[in-house]
């Protein structure tokens, strides 16, 4: 059976799953929406309701609802102080509006290296990005990675900085025993359309402190008018997602457990480990790929398992790449930055939501691909 890039059936003919998952809780909350009346208010029950779902589940004090993750991001920074003059030290290889929020504040990015074993921020590496300028660490969770809070958290408080963790693409996950996003000074959630919980736009911040969650709420507000506020239809959407967020949590860990075992024996395609203790979110499922050992480009790769109806995806491009050197300060080598750049493919999540079938298909259709590969090179 050849593989659909050479006209061969496609593993999910109707491509990948839908996001946000039909959920009958969905219905139910618009119905009763539309029914009280409460989608067309200013202030409702549901952010209030929200904020405290957000605070209890994470066991913190202080929670607050904003707009977009990207806001949300930016808050943190300004509730941690950081402004012009000071420097933020993030990951080379991270989400880029988030490179581009450390300028929002009138900062100056620094930019660190990655662990070769996730790609993800490496706190071996914040020595070298260190200087007196260094206000605060923002570190995101990304693709299954884990960042290893512990050691960020210890190198920060050593030295009076602050930690902005980016827990967008980690919501539900546990590091070392706490939630992801509890372990900085201010924790950040999306609730954009593709994420693991969702209402189409909105993010939300975590605070341990009294102090930051007060600058916060006020940079949020216009004296007592919120100006990019979470509406309160979305709200009352995301609140049943959170209740089922600890269950999702666990199923998609085990479909990617299982799809990992299937792919145990496909050469190039090494999955991301975490070496602190911890339960990852699977936003994406990231992956080292070695287009010499897997025989093809990454992206004909992508393009072979889109055909596929499979959701692979190339990773972020790394940040320093096509920036004036101007635009950010970068420490040292950073040799996994570029490999992070040129090497990172991740799945995305909806099709771990579904039967253990759905990851053995996907599975197949790598492995079809795979031992293709010799054929789609030629013909391609
Ligand atoms: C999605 C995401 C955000 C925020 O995204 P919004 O679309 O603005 O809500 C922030 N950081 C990371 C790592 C993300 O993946």
């Amino acid at each position: 059976m050849p593989p659909a890039i050479l006209g061969g059936a496609p593993a999910f003919p109707d491509g990948p799953p839908r996001w946000p998952r039909p959920d009958p809780a969905t219905a139910a909350v618009l119905a009763a929406a539309a029914a009280d009346g409460s989608w067309g208010r200013y202030h409702g029950p549901h952010v209030p309701a929200l904020e405290a779902d957000l605070a209890a589940l994470h066991g913190v004090p202080h929670a607050l609802t904003c707009a977009s993750g990207t806001l949300a991001v930016e808050t943190a920074l300004r509730a941690l102080r950081v402004g012009p003059g000071d420097e933020v030290i993030l990951a080379g290889y991270d989400y880029e509006p988030n490179f581009l929020t450390v300028h929002a504040v009138g900062a100056l990015p620094v930019l660190a290296d990655v662990a070769p074993h996730n790609w993800n921020l490496d706190p071996a590496a914040l020595d070298a990005a260190a200087s007196p300028r260094t206000k605060a660490v923002l570190c995101s969770h990304l693709h299954g990675g884990l960042v290893p809070m512990p050691a960020v958290c210890a190198w920060a408080a050593a030295r009076t900085v602050g930690v902005v963790e980016d827990a967008s693409q980690a919501t539900g996950a546990t590091i070392a025993g706490k939630p992801a996003g509890t372990w900085g000074d201010v924790g950040t959630l999306s609730f954009g359309g593709t994420k693991l919980v969702t209402a189409g736009r909105g993010g939300a911040l975590l605070f341990r402190e009294r102090a930051p969650f007060q600058r916060a709420r006020l940079w949020l507000h216009r004296g007592t008018q919120a100006w990019a506020p979470l509406g309160e239809l979305a709200a009352a959407l995301v609140r049943p997602q959170l209740a089922a967020l600890a269950e999702g949590t666990v199923r998609r860990a085990g479909r990617v457990a299982r799809l990992l075992r299937e792919l145990a024996g496909v050469p190039g395609l090494t999955p991301f480990e975490n070496v602190v203790d911890g339960v990852p979110a699977f936003y994406r499922v990231g992956f080292r790929f070695d287009p010499g050992a897997f025989g093809l480009t990454r992206a004909v790769f992508v393009a072979a398992l889109r055909a596929e109806g499979v959701a692979f995806d190339a990773g972020f491009t790394s940040l320093h790449l096509g920036r004036s050197p101007s635009r950010f300060r970068a420490a040292g080598e950073r040799p996994e930055v570029t490999a992070a750049g040129l090497g990172c493919v991740g799945l995305h999540h909806p099709v771990l939501w579904g039967d253990e079938e759905d990851v053995l298909r996907v599975a197949a259709a790598v492995r079809k691909v795979y031992a293709a590969r010799e054929e789609v090179r030629g013909k391609l």
